[in-house]
């Protein structure tokens, strides 16, 4: 990476963060800031495109993704957090990238495919929903970023954008457009507590970063394991089983972890056991940001506050792209 790239990811306000989004990106984007120059973006504009009818949802879960972020470290002094929507520059551009693909390649996206699937959609599919990646690539390429940390659901909306930027670059010969990298952690998909591949707000899955040490004692005890593993003494699974997965993520201590995963694969090891450690590293490591957030939630003010002089920066970045994007395509007519 180079000294001083741009990075730009984010989150839908559809409900607040939980571990997959720490493991996926929460973690790159608190390491990152120090070094780089971090735009991180609530995405309500994006959120919307499937929740049109619950904009209140959208609304209210705009403070709890911001007190997640400034919970785990995100430092505004470091970091521009602002709200999608209100970067203008945003639409704009995606407009003109919408003139630059075709129905047939948003439509076979895989990403989008999965997710019309799992939201039950069929061919009453939201417009707007089918064209996100079309407003996320507007997104990251409207703030030149070199860098997007995210889990890898996310890849093929990524190398559409690469596509799209290159698209747009020779179309009006310029290089005005960066070509983006995804940045992938080691973990690079977090299963959900019921065994699914991702933890995800939507799929009533996923322990939260706000959540209770009870409900985080209650959601562990009820997670999925290898369903072959039936009785103490059997061999059991630790690939692709989430009570190891989650261990690899958020344990500390390596070796103990390779021997409890010795001992699972030979048999002997009860799943309760395991559990039992895991909740103990998962306690640990959610305890203090659990802290800073409920002192962070008794001043909401002062987290909105973050947020609008976030907007503000950001929406004098993405302008200063958004001139040099029309000068290109020639429509800078009053220049
Ligand atoms: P929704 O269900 O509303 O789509 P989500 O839980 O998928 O919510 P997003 O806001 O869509 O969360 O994702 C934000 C970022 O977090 C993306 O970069 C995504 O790749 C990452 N992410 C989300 N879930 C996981 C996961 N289980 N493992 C790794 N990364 C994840
Ligand atoms: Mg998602």
């Amino acid at each position: 990476m180079k000294s001083k790239s741009i990075i730009l990811t984010g989150d839908r306000p559809t409900g607040k963060l939980h571990l997959g989004h720490y493991v996926g990106s929460l973690a790159a984007r608190v390491a990152l800031q120090k070094e780089h120059t971090q735009f991180v973006m609530i995405a309500d504009a994006q959120a919307l495109t499937d929740n049109a009818d619950n904009p209140q949802k959208i609304r209210e879960n705009i403070l709890e993704v911001a007190l997640d972020y400034l919970a785990v470290g995100i430092d505004p002094h470091q970091t521009t957090i602002f709200i999608q929507s209100l970067v203008t520059a945003i639409p704009e551009l995606t407009m003109y990238f919408l003139n630059l693909v075709t129905w047939n390649r948003l439509k076979h996206n895989p990403t989008v495919k999965l997710e019309i699937q799992q939201k039950g959609y069929g061919e009453e599919v939201p417009a707007g929903f089918m064209i996100y990646p079309v407003n996320q690539a507007a997104d990251i390429t409207i703030f030149k970023a070199n860098f997007v940390p995210v889990g890898d659901d996310q890849i093929p909306v990524i190398e559409q954008t690469v596509e799209l930027v290159r698209k747009f670059n020779r179309t009006y010969k310029t290089d005005v457009l960066v070509e983006p990298k995804a940045l992938i952690a080691s973990i690079a998909r977090l299963p959900g507590t019921d065994g699914k591949a991702k933890m995800s707000k939507s799929l009533g899955n996923a322990i939260f970063l706000s959540d209770t040490a009870d409900e985080v004692m209650k959601k562990v005890k009820m997670m999925y394991t290898d369903p072959g593993h039936l009785r103490v003494e059997d061999p059991g699974k630790v690939e692709g089983n989430p009570v190891f997965t989650h261990l690899d993520a958020f344990g500390t201590d390596k070796a103990k972890i390779e021997e409890l995963k010795e001992h699972y694969r030979r048999g002997g090891l009860g799943d309760s056991i395991v559990k039992k450690y895991l909740l103990e590293v998962l306690q640990t490591f959610l305890e203090p940001i659990r802290k800073r957030r409920e002192e962070l939630a008794k001043d909401p003010k002062h987290v909105m506050d973050i947020l609008f002089k976030g907007t503000e920066a950001a929406n004098r970045a993405a302008h200063q792209t958004l001139i040099e994007i029309r000068q290109a395509m020639g429509i800078d007519y009053f220049r």
